[in-house]
């Protein structure tokens, strides 16, 4: 257990993030990919023209896990997708590891999702790991780049590996923690690339024996500024999230891989304790529990089976182990789990925290449902997002109206996208949050469902999910303002405001009402 570290990498689309995975997993020597989870013949083919549609979009829909070894410890790697629309999924897997690697693209910095992802992680006080990526490229000057990692993000920053110029100059990194002079072949094959050489810090004749005078005063120059202007590697800072190391290197050359490997290894921490509305629960106790943070539907369309994603908290789990679901209170035994680490067969018939598990079921799990092995817990954290965009959808036949509901209540409960049906006229709106959402949707309802939609814009504003302490009050809300009430797919009610001063007026006029922009999954 303490030597997992599950982690996931928050960028912008086209920083490296698929690169640097990949290298990541040459470097670590790859156990499986979970996208390759075992199927039956048709299912494998189901699947596959799905990544087809993925491909033609040029997404990624489909978020895995990847499981490797590098040293002594264990490394779970949640691939958040990264398409410029932005996926619910990204953020809900952010829930499920316990530090991030931000990769940055050394020409441009901090960007707008990289920004946005951030944000989701410092609510958790997540402890991140810093990766300018593409320094074999023109980039802007590192002190630069500290200073607005500084800036943009209020975090403390401290170079863990300094570049030897950049672009065509580049030559490689000295690396402040280990006192090491580190090489750049740019080889793209599949060679891990050497080691770095040792050095007696920086005053070591040997650097001016490896490096132009140049590139050697430009070194020792720059890393005593850095050393002044930063504060020192503070593990304890990096754990709280208020200080991040920073690495650079370049991912397609494979350089700079390992030491970030290294540096996730040594410093990120290994299972934190995960917080349940009735207490905080360690990952060191015995007993196995854990949540559901993402679905995974359309693997095979005929049997509507779907993956549960399941990050284990706390315990040693086996296979067959049974478990309690909480929301239901059913029991549920886990006889065929996927475990991502299927290599070994011994490993594969367990888990520990910190470790994902995929639970096939037929729609009785959803986003945020607790297993435990008896006691009543309910793990919070896991969000439902207020939708910024609504439309109508419908079927291309009336005739499969019903189906088409049926089918989005599905949806819903793999939190795909909100679903709202709205109480008068019983029209279905759809709310995702960005408008690619809509597109992918579409994809699906129709291949895996066979009902052909059409998205139809409506004039709505946004959705709020209501509450009163008092239930007259609630009541007297939605009868008052039928026209614009719905419900979502668990029969929650939510008013479906039409511009801003809606929303502001019923604000006003019901101050016992709460509005929320979001519905922590229950
Ligand atoms: P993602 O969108 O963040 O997953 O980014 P990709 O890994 O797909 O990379 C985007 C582009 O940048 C691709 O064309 C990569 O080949 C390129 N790239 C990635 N890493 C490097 C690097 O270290 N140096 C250079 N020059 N290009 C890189």
């Amino acid at each position: 257990m303490a030597k997992r570290r599950t982690f996931a990498i928050i960028s912008h689309p086209d920083a490296g993030k698929t690169t640097l995975t990949e290298k990541l997993l040459l470097f670590g020597g790859a156990i499986q990919m979970a996208g390759a989870v075992k199927a039956r013949g048709d299912a494998r083919r189901a699947h596959s023209d799905w990544m087809k549609v993925e491909q033609e979009r040029g997404i990624s829909v489909t978020a895995s896990v990847m499981t490797f070894e590098y040293g002594a410890e264990i490394f779970n790697l949640l691939d958040t997708p990264g398409h410029a629309d932005f996926s619910e999924d990204t953020y809900r897997t952010l829930t499920a590891v316990d530090s991030a690697v931000m990769v940055l693209d050394a020409a441009k910095g901090i960007e707008a999702q990289t920004l946005k992802l951030f944000e989701v992680c410092r609510l958790r006080d997540m402890p991140i790991i810093t990766f300018v990526n593409k320094m074999d490229r023109e980039a802007r000057d590192p002190f630069d780049l500290l200073d607005e990692v500084e800036q943009t993000l209020a975090l403390d920053v401290t170079p863990a590996t300094w570049p030897i110029g950049m672009g065509r100059d580049f030559l490689g990194c000295y690396d402040l923690i280990n006192d090491q002079l580190l090489f750049m072949e740019r080889s793209k094959g599949q060679t891990a690339g050497d080691a770095g050489i040792s050095c007696n810090g920086l005053d070591d004749p040997k650097i001016d024996e490896l490096l132009p005078a140049e590139a050697a005063a430009k070194l020792r120059e720059d890393v005593a500024m850095a050393r002044e202007l930063c504060p020192a590697f503070d593990l304890q800072a990096y754990r709280e999230g208020t200080l991040t190391p920073v690495f650079f290197g370049s991912a397609i050359n494979n350089f700079g891989v390992r030491e970030l490997l290294g540096g996730i290894g040594q410093h990120a921490p290994s299972p934190r304790m995960q917080k349940a509305a009735e207490r905080d629960v360690a990952p060191d106790e015995e007993k196995v529990s854990g949540f559901v943070f993402k679905i995974q539907a359309n693997m095979d369309p005929k049997h509507r089976d779907r993956i549960a994603f399941f990050r284990i908290s706390s315990g040693h789990f086996k296979r067959g182990l049974k478990m309690r679901h909480t929301r239901t209170d059913k029991t549920i035994a886990l006889h065929n789990p996927v475990l991502f680490l299927a290599q070994d067969r011994e490993l594969a018939e367990e888990a520990f925290a910190g470790d994902i598990i995929g639970i096939p079921n037929h729609g009785n799990l959803r986003i945020g449902d607790t297993l435990t092995e008896g006691e009543t817990l309910h793990y919070t954290g896991v969000p439902s997002f207020a939708p910024e965009m609504l439309r109508k959808v419908r079927p291309e036949d009336p005739m499969k109206a019903k189906h088409l509901g049926r089918t989005l209540v599905q949806l819903g409960e793999e939190g795909a996208a909100r679903v709202f049906k709205a109480h008068l006229g019983g029209e279905w709106i759809m709310g995702v949050l960005g408008a690619l959402q809509f597109e992918v949707l579409a994809d699906r309802i129709r291949t895996e469902f066979n009902i052909p939609v059409r998205f139809e814009a409506t004039s709505l504003y946004t959705a709020r999910w209501v509450e009163a302490d008092d239930h007259g009050q609630l009541k007297a809300f939605t009868d008052r303002e039928q026209a614009d009430m719905a419900e979502d797919h668990d029969g929650a009610p939510v008013f479906l405001a039409r511009n801003k001063w809606r929303l502001d007026t019923v604000q006003e006029n019901y101050p016992n009402v709460r509005f929320l922009k979001t519905k922590e999954q229950t």
